[in-house]
């Protein structure tokens, strides 16, 4: 009794206990709710996402920053604002030992920002940054949403010019085209400048004042704390009413009606196709002007693949001096979706280049310092160390996607070779000296057809 007690009160839930007092039974342990293992199956697509996007920003000249994980509330009470889902509802937020709240990452941009204030970058001239990793949010997981998600973006700190937002869209949207992603469609609206969105923000709430009682609760709760997400509502009703609402478009001045065509033409001119969406908001103060996603038709309602814009005035806002941002991140789950989609199952590890086969009392530790000196050549080499019978170790071979097996018994150590017999396609078993190191493993390079490698 006492004890169910102190559990209801937030003692430790009953997935998190362990121990012998529970008897010989130890309940399952499993990953929390929304945190994903990543299985070996699935790294080599990561894996291949992750080095076609780093060769992608240093094509373009765009340099890596590393942030923490875990960062003080505040930073993204500032940097995101209290009023949106995310900082509202969906933050890992704690108090950690010194009484400090912290916050796991719920993004990246507002600590790539506060990384380059606090170190200055800014003054030694505008950068173009990129990261990667894990973020954390408290949503409800389900297909391409998850608690701890991974996310890849892009920031570029002090670019004004209309041309830099047509750059940002262009790296996310060749990076997508290489890995070979298919029915893509890029989203484009533009929310004017910070005077532009004020006087709108205006009509916005008188007119939703006004059609109050036909709005859904959440809407009406956004009339007084972000208005302008109201128009970004996924609620049916709330979209058909929001048809007669002022446009967002009608209240830009001259100015901000030129820059969006700016950046439309640069789209053009290189080719990629758009599509306007004026319903397309990020409701915070520091955003504005450009406003864009890249949407899959393949998937479901969690269509987003990538999302950005520009963002003005957040530098500002956590204490720089004003400087002008656009930046996107794209969600690697999603991403990784779809090209499994493509792909149908999921891709195979990469085969070793050789499969060493070895059994017996002075084989076994030759095989291991054998093992050593291949991959320090550069070969990759999978070591049998079962110590089973030959036959058995030649089909783990042939499983291993090996195209050759090294075959050391005692009888090879003794006579100071190793056997190189081939496991697919054409090629004749051969014997090696074992000794020296380099010549070995050039001559194993040479019979396995490795030569061209590094
Ligand atoms: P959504 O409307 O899908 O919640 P968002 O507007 O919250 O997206 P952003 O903050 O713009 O998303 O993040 C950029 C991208 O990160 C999204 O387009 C999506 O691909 C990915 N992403 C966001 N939240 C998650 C999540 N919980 N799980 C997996 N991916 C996510
Ligand atoms: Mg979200």
């Amino acid at each position: 009794m006492h004890a169910a007690g102190a559990e209801a009160k937030g003692g430790a839930p009953a997935d998190c206990r362990l121990g012998p007092s529970k008897g010989p039974w130890v309940e399952k342990l499993q990953s929390l709710r929304g945190m994903v293992d990543l299985l070996p199956a699935h790294t080599p697509l990561w894996q291949k996402v992750e080095a076609t996007a780093r060769e992608h920003f240093r094509r373009a000249g765009v340099q890596e920053i590393r942030t923490p994980l875990l960062e003080a509330t505040e930073l993204f009470a500032r940097g995101i604002g209290e009023a949106t889902d995310v900082v509202g509802k969906e933050m890992y937020t704690f108090t950690d030992r010194g009484d400090r709240s912290c916050t796991l990452r719920p993004e990246g941009t507002a600590s790539v920002v506060r990384a380059a204030i606090q170190h200055g970058l800014l003054s030694q001239g505008s950068q173009r940054l990129w990261y990667g990793g894990p973020m954390f949010r408290y949503e409800r997981p389900q297909a391409g949403r998850q608690r701890q998600f991974h996310q890849i973006g892009l920031e570029f700190l002090g670019f004004a010019a209309a041309r830099s937002d047509v750059e940002a869209i262009a790296i996310a949207w060749d990076l997508l085209a290489d890995l070979g992603v298919q029915g893509l469609a890029l989203e484009l609206n533009t929310l004017g400048s910070a005077d532009d969105r004020r006087r709108y923000r205006h009509e916005l709430v008188a007119w939703l004042e006004a059609h109050r009682d036909r709005l859904d609760p959440d809407s009406q709760q956004r009339i007084t704390s972000n208005p302008l997400r109201v128009l970004d509502s996924k609620v049916p009703q709330t979209q058909a009413l929001l048809e007669g609402a002022p446009s967002l478009a009608d209240a830009l001045r001259g100015e901000s009606h030129e820059r969006f065509a700016q950046v439309r033409f640069g789209l053009e001119a290189l080719g990629i196709p758009f599509e306007l969406n004026p319903r397309l908001v990020r409701g915070l103060d520091y955003y504005s002007h450009t406003a864009f996603e890249i949407t899959s038709t393949q998937l479901g309602a969690q269509a987003t693949v990538c999302g950005g814009g520009r963002y003005d005035g957040l530098v500002e806002q956590l204490g720089g001096a004003p400087t002008p941002a656009i930046g996107w991140a794209l969600g690697m789950e999603r991403l990784v979706l779809l090209l499994e989609q493509a792909a149908g199952d999921a891709a195979a590890g990469p085969a070793p280049d050789l499969y060493l086969v070895n059994r017996g009392e002075a084989a076994e530790p030759a095989a291991l310092a054998l093992a050593r000196k291949l991959r320090r050549a550069g070969l990759s080499v999978e070591l049998d160390s079962s110590g089973a019978a030959f036959g058995k170790q030649f089909k783990r071979a042939d499983r291993s996607g090996a195209a050759w097996a090294a075959v050391l018994g005692d009888a090879e150590v003794e006579q100071g070779v190793v056997r190189l017999r081939p496991l697919r396609g054409e090629g004749q078993e051969r014997q090696l000296p074992l000794a020296p190191p380099e010549e070995l493993a050039a001559l194993v390079r040479d019979r396995i057809g490795l030569m061209d490698r590094p």
